[in-house]
């Protein structure tokens, strides 16, 4: 038989969203219900693939259109674009997943000079009959015949403007009859094709420009930005069309089956009397309440109150409902289970679980780490008509005031000062830090959603607009241009919308969080606060994956334990070579004897065991995974372009340079290294530099001990970063055992501390079966596992062709932000499946980005890993997230979601 490409509405349901599209298929289930559907059809998303592959529509496809078009003649009575009594037909475009208004819909199908006087005596409304043919031939033009849509508002400002008219409302029969004419000839002259007057070629060309526009700028833009795979294609429904504006007792209107802001059960919405939808989404006149419809037209109201009812049983979510009355009778045009904002998705969520409608897995699918997400920052009130000064990428949300200034001295002095900063950078590098600890927001000129300065202020839970490429960023002349040549001086108080990748000037106001409020103290209150509770208490419940924070001070530590943390996963170190103890450093860099080290080393011992034992204090009882030191030391030497400049300055100018500054410059010369990221760093560093990791070994087995005597229960777990073969982590285990050893018999208190390895290199990945061996517990460093699997330095790509490839999709998410499956993901679940074959007891984390990334985590608890790190700020939403995975969530429908 042959295939059967288009599908009446009483012959589909609403699993059939892939193949009849969203709206095709509620339409089909509410006809499958008994609900009072104008009838129709779809014409399949399979005859669009063909038609995208081809460039022709299926054969035999406007057979079964014909086909179909007389079985819905026959139902309504009338035949389509019949002089008396025509029926009109919608051509709507209708996907897999909702895409809103980024295709094309044609309405009225079935007018021609003809029948648009049935039309008006049928309706007894001639200008109603004459605008609805002026919208068909003007939508036609554009959408099916290309023409320019200038072309037709042209004629409209043209004769508005003779007949002295504000808007097209006051034109009459005659008025549009000749803009009918006009916009014809137009179409003449444009593209030598006369308007069609047959209207079955009417529908059949809308059919073939509703496919097209499957493929128009439009929708490919949006498909990118939601993850919509590009080849789905659109399904296209053709359905008789109602009239809403056919006198008083007509009327169109939109309802919700609850509240959807805040999930209460009730009759919501708006409706609009003698009326059509195109008018209540202008918002021309203003609707009414929809309980106003009970007085107007009572049988109506208790009919379709019903039918939400019924719909929101049915659905077991709240919808959103499409209505029409003509005449008295009420039809509904389309269903969808509606949008609702984040907080709405949380208390819809519970309350649906309180009425026995849902359970809680099918709650958690309901809501996602994302929404947390959003309902944890501070907002600004309004925008109001405050000056735009900059757009750019939202890369960390959330919303702050300050002061603007361009340097890390000018933001550490203010914020001193007590004055709240906003950091604008051309791009930030490590040595902005400072700065942007002391900031509110970092704004730059330069970068994507995963540069430095991105990725930096995710992590300390910053607000961050990236890439603003119109703000022209003068650092030496201490101010900033808009692109409308907007200057502001530093000092001058901006606000940044993380969330909206916006800078305004001046001070807008700000809403605190309740929800915040609720991680940091636990108290809870009634809305919101108490759904989201109830959702993250049944996630905690129902997830395997513990979570655990990347945490590097107390007072991370102590954050990170309040949002949920079991522990932290990755414990970074460098910061504590960092500040005054950056002189210590750089005496151990100079040093070339063990002699010369030692001082230096025995100096950052106490500092050292002072920050362990801070870090265990906040964290006792739970795990504390510490990891030895990583970047190479010339990161720790200063700036290598400037010191060579101060020296040459010193020189010329006849000064003796500081002897220090020249060793120290010596040095970093000869540290300096073509390819830091795959230079002498990570383990490679414990091999290579003698006493450093036993330095940091020793300071926390000093700190256990300090611990365990002030009745503490420190869990100290040491990791190596950047191992590549196991030969490596066996020399560097053996130094840790012997120090901690030496430690523990010194203490006479045992010093017990697993040691594991990062696994971030794709060697690690593909012996993991030999390094499970010498490990007690893995770690996936996923940002150097991508970087090294890809070969891409993430800070480079990201500031030179990141964006171009998204643009251009060759890569529709970084792999920065959402682990790359296919390829990095190949890796960790080949080093899962090997390290666990070799070493059963084997614990498994990530501590990379990707653990907090809502897509990246349901990957993660499909291959079995035990645990997740995240900066503490994402803990929430990797508690739900991994709450969600455990209720098997579609992984798929997550990366697609992603924002
Ligand atoms: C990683 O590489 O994923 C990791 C956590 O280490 P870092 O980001 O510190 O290199
Ligand atoms: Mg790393």
């Amino acid at each position: 038989m042959a295939t059967a490409y288009v599908h009446d509405f009483d012959a589909g349901s609403r699993e059939q969203a892939a193949l009849l599209g969203g709206k095709g298929a509620n339409l089909a289930e509410m006809t499958r219900l008994g609900l009072p559907v104008p009838p129709g059809f779809t014409v399949g998303t399979d005859a669009c693939r063909v038609f995208l592959r081809t460039g022709e529509v299926p054969v035999g496809l406007d057979a079964e259109i014909a086909e179909h078009l007389t079985g819905l003649q026959r139902a309504i009575g009338r035949r389509l674009g019949e002089p008396d009594d025509p029926l009109l037909v919608s051509v709507r475009s209708g996907a897999r997943f909702s895409m809103p208004g980024m295709m094309d819909t044609i309405l009225d199908v079935g007018l021609n000079d003809a029948s648009v006087f049935g039309l008006a005596k049928a309706s007894g409304r001639e200008r109603f009959a004459w605008d609805s043919y002026r919208r068909l031939v003007q939508m036609y033009g554009t959408t099916v015949l290309g023409v320019a849509a200038a072309r037709f508002e042209d004629v409209l400002t043209r004769r508005r403007a003779e007949r002295g008219l504000a808007d097209d409302l006051g034109f009459e029969v005659s008025d549009l009859a000749g803009i009918v004419e006009e916009f014809k000839a137009v179409i003449g002259q444009d593209t030598g094709e006369e308007f069609p007057q047959d209207p079955r070629a009417q529908l059949d060309r809308a059919v073939r420009a509703v496919f097209r526009s499957w493929t128009g700028e439009r929708a490919r833009v949006y498909r990118r930005r939601e993850h919509i795979p590009d080849d789905l294609g659109t399904a296209v429904t053709v359905q008789a069309m109602v009239f809403g504006n056919s006198g008083p007792d007509s009327g169109t209107g939109v309802a919700f089956t609850r509240d959807p802001a805040t999930g209460r059960a009730g009759v919501y919405g708006d409706y609009l009397p003698d009326a059509q939808g195109e008018d209540v989404v202008s918002g021309v006149r203003n609707a009414l309440p929809l309980q106003e419809l009970e007085a107007l037209d009572p049988r109506s109201y208790e009919r379709l109150t019903g039918i939400l009812g019924l719909l929101e049983t049915h659905y077991r979510d709240l919808c959103d409902v499409e209505f029409t009355i003509e005449r008295g009778r009420l039809w509904i045009l389309q269903t969808r289970v509606g949008k609702r904002t984040a907080e709405a998705a949380f208390r819809i969520a519970c309350a649906l679980v309180d009425e026995g409608l849902i359970d809680w897995p099918q709650a958690l699918s309901r809501v996602d780490g994302g929404q947390l997400d959003q309902l944890t920052f501070p907002r600004f009130d309004a925008h109001g008509d405050a000056t735009l000064l900059a757009r750019g990428v939202p890369a960390s949300p959330g919303a702050a005031v300050g002061a603007v200034v361009f340097d890390v001295p000018e933001a550490t002095r203010r914020a001193a000062a007590g004055e709240p900063v906003v950091l604008v950078r051309p791009e930030t590098s490590p040595d902005d830090l400072p700065g942007m600890i002391a900031a509110e927001a970092v704004v730059t000129g330069r970068g994507g959603k995963t540069s430095h300065a991105a990725v930096v202020a995710r992590g300390m839970g910053k607000v961050c607009v990236c890439g603003a490429a119109d703000l022209d960023i003068d650092v030496a002349g201490r101010r900033c241009t808009g692109a409308d040549g907007t200057v502001v001086a530093e000092g001058t108080t901006v606000s940044v919308d993380g969330t909206a990748g916006t800078v305004y000037v001046g001070a807008l106001p700000l809403v605190a969080s309740a929800v915040t409020r609720y991680l940091e103290t636990g108290i809870r209150s009634a809305g919101v606060v108490e759904a989201v509770a109830r959702c993250l208490e049944q996630a905690d419940a129902a997830r395997r994956l513990a979570v655990l924070a990347n945490a590097d001070t107390p007072a991370d530590a102590a954050r990170a334990r309040r949002f949920g943390a079991g522990g932290i996963g990755l414990c970074r170190t460098e910061h504590m070579f960092l500040g005054p103890r950056r002189r210590l450093v750089e005496e151990l860099i100079l040093a070339r004897t063990d002699a010369d080290r030692r001082p230096a080393l025995d100096a950052l011992l106490p500092f050292q065991r002072a920050d362990f034992t801070e870090i265990l204090a906040a964290m006792d009882g739970l795990p504390v995974t510490i990891r030895l030191l990583d970047p190479p030391l010339h990161e720790f030497l200063p700036d290598h372009t400037e010191a060579a400049v101060r020296l040459a300055v010193a020189r010329a100018t006849g000064e003796e340079p500081d002897p220090h500054e020249v060793r120290v410059y010596e040095a970093s010369e000869r540290l300096r290294e073509q390819n830091p990221m795959l230079g002498l760093r990570g383990v490679r560093l414990a091999l290579l530099v003698p006493g450093l990791i036993a330095t940091q070994v020793r300071a926390i087995g000093e700190a256990v001990v300090a611990r365990v005597r002030a009745g503490g229960d420190p869990h100290p777990e040491i990791m190596i970063p950047l191992v590549a073969t196991v030969a490596e982590l066996r020399l560097v285990r053996a130094e840790v055992e012997r120090v901690l050893a030496e430690v523990g018999q010194e203490a006479g208190i045992p010093v017990d501390c697993p040691v594991g390895t990062m696994i971030e290199l794709p060697r690690a990945a593909l012996t993991a079966g030999e390094i499970a061996a010498a490990a007690d517990f893995f770690s996936f460093g996923t940002n150097d596992l991508t970087q090294t699997t890809w070969g891409l330095s993430r800070d480079d790509a990201e500031a030179a062709f990141l964006a171009d490839y998204l643009d251009r999709g060759i890569l529709t998410v970084s792999p920065f932000e959402t682990i790359d499956r296919e390829g990095v993901g190949r890796l960790v679940r080949l080093a899962v499946e090997e390290g666990r074959r070799a070493r059963p007891d084997l614990r498994i984390g990530v501590c990379g980005e990707h653990a907090g990334d809502p897509a990246s985590i349901h990957f993660f608890h499909e291959v079995g890993v035990d645990y997740l790190s995240c900066s503490p700020y994402r803990l929430p939403a990797a508690r739900l997230e991994a709450g969600r995975a455990a209720g098997s969530v579609d992984a798929e429908e997550v990366t697609r979601r992603r924002r």
